[in-house]
């Protein structure tokens, strides 16, 4: 094994769009979905969705052929294969649903390249409608004021630390877009990486917060780079004299400035666009 832990967000990088948005455009529920967005937290609300898709007399085989009919780019997936290959723990922890990412990963028969994904749980109740619930137990909140309730990443990446640690696997790499994927960043250690999506969410998050990070950060702005800059990434840290604290160098455009951290009041993602 590589010691390295790669860590995939889901939405808009490894795939390119976002899951939740492509169902509610492709199922055609865009009118229901702007009405109740502004009184449901986004977690309730996409499970409400399902329901709306349901009561259309619409299947969850019809929302699995929409998800397979989304394209995923061919860099992202021998990204993920090199990286594999290269013997690094792949995971991912998005704040999609089990049942939408199992269903793009399967398809794509690159399901089997991770060890475990860290979502909200989804399932098929007995009337056939797809219901997705909240990662955490909503009973006991987790505290963190970056994070929607349902979703502390941050929370899932000290989870991780804590399950790996004994195998040895000392370094992560987390690539992600969005707000949501701050959290986490912060909680990346020395030697560590923060791959953000330039010109997203995550990478003005970070350029703004820039000492607030211990890891060192690495932008990216295509499949084709994300690609490049992971499989260089990996082989300098594979490559790395485990006794020296030294970490390789690169470029960013990152400038480092001090404002507030938004809070996790902001919208989550893009709106899907009304028919
Ligand atoms: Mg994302
Ligand atoms: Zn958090």
């Amino acid at each position: 094994m590589a010691g390295i832990v790669v860590i995939f967000d889901f939405d808009k990088t490894i795939i390119d769009w976002d899951s939740d948005n492509w169902v509610v455009n492709q199922m055609g529920i865009t009118e229901v979905f702007h009405e109740f967005y502004p009184i449901l937290p986004w977690n309730i609300l996409m499970d409400r969705m399902m329901g709306e898709i349901h009561s259309l007399g619409r299947t969850v085989e019809e929302i699995a052929e929409c998800l397979k009919a989304a394209p995923l780019q061919p860099h992202i997936i021998r990204a993920i294969k090199s990286s594999h290959a290269l013997g690094c723990d792949l995971r991912i922890v998005s704040d999609a649903n089990s049942f939408f990412i199992q269903t793009i990963l399967k398809h794509h028969k690159l399901f089997e390249y991770f060890s475990e994904i860290h979502t909200n749980p989804s399932f098929v109740d007995e009337d056939g409608k797809l219901r997705i619930l909240p990662y955490h137990d909503m009973s006991s909140p987790h505290g963190c004021n970056h994070c929607p309730s349902n979703l502390c990443k941050g929370f899932v990446i000290e989870r991780i630390h804590a399950s790996v640690s004994e195998l040895g696997q000392k370094r992560f790499v987390y690539v992600g877009d969005g707000r949501g994927d701050f959290c986490p960043c912060l909680k990346l250690r020395e030697g560590d990486f923060a791959m953000p999506r330039k010109n997203f969410p995550l990478w003005d998050l970070i350029c703004s917060n820039r000492l607030l990070l211990k890891a060192d950060v690495q932008e990216w702005s295509s499949a084709e780079e994300l690609e490049k800059i992971l499989l260089r990434l990996i082989t300098t840290m594979s490559g790395e004299d485990k006794t020296s604290s030294q970490s390789p160098s690169f470029d960013s455009d990152c400038m480092v400035r001090v404002v507030p951290i938004p809070l996790h009041d902001a919208p989550r993602k893009a709106l899907p666009v009304p028919h």
